[in-house]
């Protein structure tokens, strides 16, 4: 397996706000072949989310407080969202801490806030654009989905155009970038004609969304379910809907997109204690609200952040007070390497992130405006920075080979003045061979 990565021109918020209304210049240094992946130079500039947090445990260790500086941040006013009454998904938190005897990983905040089936942020409605809480750059400009299609198409032109490729996409929000890539590429029938288009979206609103967006047409006999197969009339392709990439059937080479999709998983946050690493937690305080607590014994987690201490340099550990791991993202990016590697083809994963690791980026973003991570779970988005280390040594990992073909380009193709926070990504099959622009 070979793994390719460029780094692309960041804006500084980590969702794109809609005040950023400049078109995506993101893709300029892609086309322009920069091959270059940048770390960045400083760990704390993420927004996070201010707290004081007592240590629990009892022991005889003196209370640690933790202060975190949001001067830097938005501050909404009074907490005016504050709900009157207490919302179904806190109820439902609440439940969960109370059942369980004690508090969540931050990790099981953040799924069940996104994604629970039936309270959770992205399941019942469109959350992008003006009138939503971001927006993404597939929204901000058709020229987006355009130059992934163009990436596709050579990535295919690469595999010696396959007759039949799994185009995979993750977490596609509204289908845009899907829809622009397919009116950008329609006039290649060849192309088009190979594409079986597979849609990995858990919000059965977003997926209804993307069919109209798609222009999805229903044909042939209803399966033993009852469910006719859909055509997209942009292109004829098939378009088939998942909420896990595992469903997408496998045995025909396969190409996976995922922009925006990893920062949505879930993360583990560990701060250092006068104990080592503890997992910060959410709880149930005295006066009934969410709060954020540290565990007061090692959790299942930290094998996972013992993992990725081992993908650093001790120095770069040393500095950190808190870090942020995402066993979703490594679970995931195992997943998409070891398809990839049976079946051929490749992936493009684009998000915010760092080339490092990451210490406090978890956010919250309402209407366009960050607020408190805890405050009125389910109508704000979180999100958290991809830490693409992890995901270049996993893919690496699942390669098989023993070595680490990981290329970074030679350091003389190194852009001056890059963004350090928008990153790519790519992991394709070695038979093929390093994709456009990543050579
Ligand atoms: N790629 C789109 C949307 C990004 S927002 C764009 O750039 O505009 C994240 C998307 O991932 C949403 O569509 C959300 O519903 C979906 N999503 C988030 N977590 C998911 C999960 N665990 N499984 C499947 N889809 C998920």
């Amino acid at each position: 397996m070979l793994l390719r990565k460029v780094l692309l021109r960041g804006a500084s918020a980590s969702r794109l706000l809609i005040s950023n209304k400049s078109p995506p210049a993101s893709l300029l240094p892609l086309a322009s072949g920069c091959t270059r992946f940048f770390s960045s130079s400083s760990q704390s500039e993420g927004p996070n989310d201010g707290f004081v947090a007592g240590q629990e445990g009892g022991d005889e260790q003196p209370p640690a407080t933790i202060t975190v500086d949001r001067s830097g941040l938005y501050h909404p006013p009074d907490h005016s969202h504050e709900p009157t009454t207490e919302s179904e998904l806190v109820k439902h938190l609440k439940g969960i801490i109370k059942f369980r005897g004690g508090p969540i990983s931050v990790a099981e905040y953040m799924e069940e806030v996104l994604t629970n089936p039936k309270f959770g942020f992205y399941i019942n409605r469109d959350v992008f654009g003006a009138e939503g809480d971001f927006i993404t750059s597939p929204e901000v400009s058709q020229m987006f989905g355009e130059m992934i299609g163009v990436w596709v198409m050579c990535l295919w032109e690469q595999m010696g155009q396959p007759k039949k490729v799994n185009l995979v996409e993750l977490g596609p929000g509204r289908g845009t970038l899907m829809a622009d890539l397919l009116r950008g590429t329609a006039k290649f029938k060849s192309f088009t004609d190979s594409m079986h288009i597979h849609m990995v979206e858990c919000s059965p609103v977003l997926q209804k969304l993307q069919h109209q967006n798609l222009k999805c047409e229903k044909v042939g006999n209803a399966d033993e379910n009852g469910e006719k197969s859909s055509v997209t009339s942009i292109t004829g392709s098939p378009v088939t809907w998942y909420s896990s990439l595992e469903q997408v059937p496998s045995g025909s080479p396969t190409i996976i997109l995922a922009h925006e999709f990893y920062d949505a998983l879930p993360i583990h946050q560990f701060q250092r204690s006068s104990r080592g690493w503890s997992e910060k937690m959410v709880d149930v305080g005295e006066d009934s609200k969410l709060r954020f607590v540290l565990s007061p014994q090692p959790t299942p987690a930290t094998l996972y952040l013992m993992k990725r201490c081992k993908w650093a340099t001790e120095k770069e550990v040393e500095s950190l007070k808190q870090i942020e791991i995402c066993p979703k993202a490594i679970d995931l990016t195992h997943t998409i390497a070891q398809r990839i590697s049976s079946d051929g083809g490749g992936a493009l994963i684009i998000d915010y992130g760092l080339n490092g690791v990451i210490s406090d980026s978890l956010q919250a973003i309402r209407k366009h405006k960050f607020v408190s991570i805890l405050d009125d779970p389910g109508s704000a988005d979180l999100s958290a920075y991809v830490d693409f280390p992890s995901l270049k040594h996993t893919a690496e990992e699942a390669s098989g080979e023993g070595e680490a073909p990981f290329w970074e380009g030679p350091d003389e193709l190194a852009p001056v003045g890059m963004g350090t926070r928008y990153l790519a990504m790519a992991i394709v099959n070695k038979k093929q061979g390093a994709p456009v622009p990543f050579q």
